[in-house]
């Protein structure tokens, strides 16, 4: 299997090459860009399977480019991490706005990186709902409907397993509580957003069995995420 590549633009090379490195560390092909106009030459070439891109670029800015691969058919699903020096929250918004899958800010961890590549890819991949789903030592069957950790079977209830389900197809992000109602209840249903609470503490007592309960963690004010990063 050929391994998945990365498109990095970036300015700084200390950055690029720390970024590099990182990902040819995780399995991933990293191909580089030092401005708007390098990647889309690359892109041209052979389109990568993620684009890591800077927000500040010298000449047409990562926005602009962001833009620009949004507004192209061949380049409109490719998914799309921006990188950024800026934390601020409309700055946030704004990248998540024109399009981008995700946003990480500067300064990043390595690993951080590579975990919300990894998580960008799979809910990029092509969604096969039957397919069991791996992560940090919990498989979830789908079709059996069954979630166990190793030999354990962690009982819970059909609520419950959906919204596990959809933490697992989408960790490592956060979640507010009416995103989590409109995901996994459906936006035609009419739920108060303290049910949601209810059902996070019943995930957590099913996964506390065998002491995955960590994984579903509280982000004070924002709402809720699925990490194995802990
Ligand atoms: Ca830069």
């Amino acid at each position: 299997m050929s391994s998945r590549s990365i498109l990095i633009v970036e300015d700084e090379p200390a950055i690029r090459e720390m970024v590099g490195f990182a990902l040819s560390q995780a399995g991933f092909e990293s191909i580089e860009a030092g401005d708007a106009a390098q990647a889309r030459k690359r892109i041209a070439e052979r389109p990568p399977d993620l684009v890591l891109l800077d927000w500040m670029l010298p000449g047409m800015s990562g926005i602009e480019l962001a833009r620009y691969l949004r507004k192209n058919d061949a380049t409109r699903k490719l998914p799309l991490i921006m990188l950024t020096a800026r934390s601020e929250e409309a700055d946030k918004l704004k990248g998540l706005e024109i399009g981008a899958d995700d946003y990480v800010t500067k300064p990043f961890s390595p690993r951080e990186l590579v975990a919300r590549i990894n998580a960008v890819l799979r809910r990029a991949a092509p969604a096969a709902n039957d397919e069991t789903i791996s992560s940090g030592g919990i498989s979830l069957d789908p079709t059996g409907h069954r979630v166990t950790a190793g030999d354990t079977n962690l009982e819970m209830g059909p609520t419950e397993f959906r919204l596990l389900h959809f933490f697992m197809t989408h960790a490592e992000r956060v979640y507010s509580r009416s995103q989590l109602l409109d995901q996994v209840w459906g936006s035609h249903v009419y739920v108060e957003e303290r049910t949601v609470d209810v059902h996070i503490r019943r995930l957590r007592k099913a996964l506390s069995l065998s002491g995955h309960d960590r994984f579903v963690q509280t982000v004070r004010g924002s709402g809720y995420r699925f990490s194995t990063q802990v």
